[in-house]
C-alpha cells in the first residue's frame, strides 16, 4: 500500500486496484484479492548516496535508487531515470507499473525500476561519463544479468547507459547483459531505440483496425504527439511513414504546432540537438530556415500541445506522468479525437482517464501506458535473449518481432476486457484500461500463488 507522501504511487496502485474492482474478476476468482496487499510493496528498496566530483573539483551529492518490486516472472527489469524530480514515490509508482507491463509482453521480466534525483541538462560530458561511474560503483553490487537488469529511462540514453556499462564492466570484471539499450557493436539489439515509439503507434494501429472493421487506418490522420525525446521522435516517425500527419511535439518548455505536419527532417535535427539539452524554442529559433517557409511551426511557450493542435484523430502522449488533465482530455474529444495511447507512463491524470472512459459510448478508445508503451521493455527481453545466446538478430527480425508481441498484446488486453466487463459496458468498445491491468495482474498472481508468495 501507498503511503501519505507518495501521490504518485498511490494513483498507479488505484488505477490498478479500481480497474481490477470494476470488473467481474473478483466475483469469479475471489482469491485474486489476497494478492493486492502483497503484490503492492516492492520486494525490496535500495537507496544509496552518489557522491560524484563536479568538472569544478568540488563534490557534489545525489540520491540514487532502485526499486526491486517484483520478481514472479523473471529478473527485475525496468529503466532508470536521471530528473531532478525523482524521489521514492516516483520510482515506486513506474516499478509497480513495470510489473504488470512486463506481464503483457509474454517475456519472463519481472518489474522494477531505478534513478536518481541528478539533473543532467547543463552538465558537460565528463561531469556526466563521472556521475554515471559513481552511480554505478553502488548500484553495480545488486544487479546482474539474473537478478536485475537495468535499462534507460528520461535522462538516460545510450550515452549514459555506455558509461555506467563500462564501468560496471570494469569493477566486476565480468561482460554480461546487466544493462539493456546498449551500443549496437557491443550487445544492443537493433529497433531497441526505436522500440517504445514503434510500439505505441503498432498498438494503435490494431486499436484502428478493430474499431473501424478494418475500414481506416493511420493513412490520412492527424497526430498530436507530445514530448520531443526517445519516444516521441520514434513515435512520430513511425506515424509519418505511415501516412499520418504530426501536428506537435513538445518538451518541458513549450510546444510546436504545425497544421501541414512536422516532418522527418525536423524530427530528426530535434533528435540531434536534445542530446545537447537544446529547448524546442533554441532548436526552431538556431535551425530557422528548416522550421519555416512551407514547412513553418508555431512554437508556444509554456504549455502543452493538447488545448492548442486543433482537430486531431488521435493524441499519443510520450512526455512524462500526468501530462494530459482532466480539462485537456475534454478539449482532445471535442477536437475529435479518437484514439488515445500513452507512450509515457502514466500520461494521463485520473480526470483525463475518466473523461477517455466516458466517451467510449461515443468510440473514444483510450489505451494506458502499461499496455502502449510495452514495446520498449519487450525488445529490452530481445536483446537479454540475443546477450544470452552471444547473436545479433537482424532489425527486420526485430522489428517483426515487436510487431507481434504488440499487436498479441493488444488482442490479449481486448479479449480479456470483453471477457470481464460488467453488463452495462458490453454495448461499449470494451475498455482497454481494464483489459491491461487485468490480463496483467493475473498473469503475476498466478505466478506468486505457484511460488508460495500468496497462499
Ligand atoms: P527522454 O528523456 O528521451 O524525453 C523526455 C521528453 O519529455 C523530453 O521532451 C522532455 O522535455 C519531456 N519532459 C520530461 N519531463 C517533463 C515534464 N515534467 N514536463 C514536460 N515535459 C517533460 O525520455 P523518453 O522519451 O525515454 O521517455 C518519455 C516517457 O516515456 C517517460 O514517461 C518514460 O517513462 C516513458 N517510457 C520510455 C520508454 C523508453 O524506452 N525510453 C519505455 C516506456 C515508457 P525536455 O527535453 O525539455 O527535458
Amino acid at each position: 500500500m501507498a503511503l501519505p507522501h507518495e501521490p504518485e504511487f498511490q494513483q498507479a496502485y488505484n488505477e490498478l486496484v479500481s480497474a481490477l474492482e470494476d470488473s467481474t474478476l473478483f466475483t469469479e476468482k475471489p482469491e485474486y484479492k489476497k494478492v493486492i496487499p502483497v503484490v503492492s510493496v516492492p520486494e525490496r528498496i535500495i537507496q544509496f548516496r552518489v557522491a560524484w566530483e563536479n568538472d569544478n573539483g568540488d563534490v557534489e551529492v545525489n540520491n540514487g535508487y532502485r526499486v526491486q518490486f517484483n520478481s514472479a516472472l523473471g529478473p527485475f527489469k525496468g529503466g532508470l531515470r536521471f530528473h531532478p524530480s525523482v524521489n521514492l514515490s516516483i520510482l515506486k509508482f513506474l516499478g509497480f507499473e513495470q510489473i504488470f507491463k512486463n506481464a503483457l509482453t509474454g517475456l519472463s521480466m519481472g518489474g522494477g525500476k531505478g534513478g536518481c534525483d541528478f539533473n543532467p541538462k547543463g552538465r558537460t560530458d565528463s561531469e556526466i561519463r563521472r556521475f554515471c561511474v559513481a552511480f554505478m560503483r553502488q548500484l553495480a553490487r545488486y544487479i546482474g544479468s539474473d537478478t536485475d537488469v537495468p535499462a534507460g529511462d528520461i535522462g538516460v540514453g545510450s550515452r549514459e547507459v555506455g558509461y555506467m556499462f563500462g564501468a560496471y564492466k570494469q569493477m566486476q570484471n565480468n561482460w554480461s547483459g546487466i544493462l539493456t539499450g546498449k551500443g549496437l557493436s557491443w550487445g544492443g539489439s537493433l529497433i531497441r531505440p526505436e522500440a517504445t515509439g514503434y510500439g505505441v503507434v503498432y498498438f494503435v494501429e490494431k486499436m484502428i483496425e478493430k474499431a473501424t472493421g478494418g475500414k481506416e487506418s493511420f493513412k490520412g490522420k492527424r497526430v498530436a504527439i507530445s514530448g520531443s525525446g526517445n519516444v516521441a521522435q520514434y513515435a512520430a516517425l513511425k506515424v509519418i511513414e505511415l501516412g499520418s500527419t504530426v501536428v506537435s511535439l513538445s518538451d518541458s518548455k513549450g510546444c510546436i504546432i504545425s497544421q501541414t505536419g512536422i516532418t522527418p527532417d525536423q524530427i530528426k535535427a530535434i533528435a540531434a540537438a536534445k542530446i545537447h539539452f537544446k529547448t524546442l524554442e533554441e532548436i526552431t529559433k538556431e535551425s530557422a530556415s528548416l522550421f519555416s517557409g512551407s514547412n513553418e511551426v508555431q512554437y508556444i511557450a509554456g504549455v502543452r500541445p493538447w488545448t492548442h493542435c486543433g482537430q486531431v484523430d488521435v493524441a499519443l502522449p510520450s512526455a512524462t506522468q500526468n501530462e494530459v488533465s482532466g480539462e485537456e482530455a475534454k478539449a482532445l474529444v471535442e477536437a475529435g479525437c479518437k484514439y488515445v495511447a500513452e507512450g509515457s507512463n502514466m500520461g494521463s491524470t485520473k480526470e483525463a482517464i475518466d473523461v477517455f472512459e466516458a466517451n467510449r459510448s461515443k468510440a473514444v478508445w483510450y489505451a494506458p501506458g502499461k499496455a502502449a508503451n510495452c514495446g520498449g521493455v519487450a525488445v529490452s527481453g530481445l536483446e537479454m535473449a540475443q546477450n544470452s545466446q552471444r547473436v545479433t538478430w537482424a532489425a527486420e527480425e526485430v522489428d517483426e518481432k515487436l510487431k507481434n508481441i504488440m499487436y498479441t498484446c493488444f488482442d490479449n488486453c481486448y479479449a480479456t476486457a470483453a471477457k470481464y466487463s460488467a453488463e452495462k459496458d458490453a454495448e461499449n468498445l470494451p475498455s482497454l484500461l481494464k483489459g491491461a491491468n487485468i490480463t496483467g495482474f493475473i498473469k503475476v498472481a498466478d505466478a506468486m500463488f505457484d511460488q508460495g508468495e500468496v497462499f
